[in-house]
């Protein structure tokens, strides 16, 4: 999670291998369920990492196992396969 500490500098939102982190209405959120804590990724949390003021706790009602996490990325990864393979084969506009 991103707390109220966040100065929307804009450094973690394209570091997040699963575009969980967006623009919130006051400052930058994470997707709980986009998240997998970078896991299947890198070795750290690559917004943590990039964070200057330090603003990113794990959220305590989301503290998740590295099976767990693994279990996310994985099914995010099927997903994102899915939705490319079904843009492949898509008719192309005027086809
Ligand atoms: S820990 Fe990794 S996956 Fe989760 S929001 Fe940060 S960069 Fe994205
Ligand atoms: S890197 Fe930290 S301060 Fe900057 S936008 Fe992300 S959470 Fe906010």
């Amino acid at each position: 999670m991103i707390t109220d500490e966040c100065i929307n500098c804009d450094v973690c939102e394209p570091e997040c291998p699963n575009d969980a982190i967006y623009m919130g209405a006051e400052f930058y959120e994470i997707d709980p369920h986009k998240c997998t804590e970078c896991v299947g990724h890198f070795d750290e949390p690559q917004c943590v990492q990039v964070c200057p003021v330090a603003c990113i706790p794990i959220h305590p009602e989301h503290v998740e196992s590295r099976e767990t996490l693994w279990q996310k990325f994985e099914r995010l990864a099927a997903a994102k396969a899915k939705a490319v393979a079904a843009q492949s084969q898509a008719p192309s506009a005027g086809a």
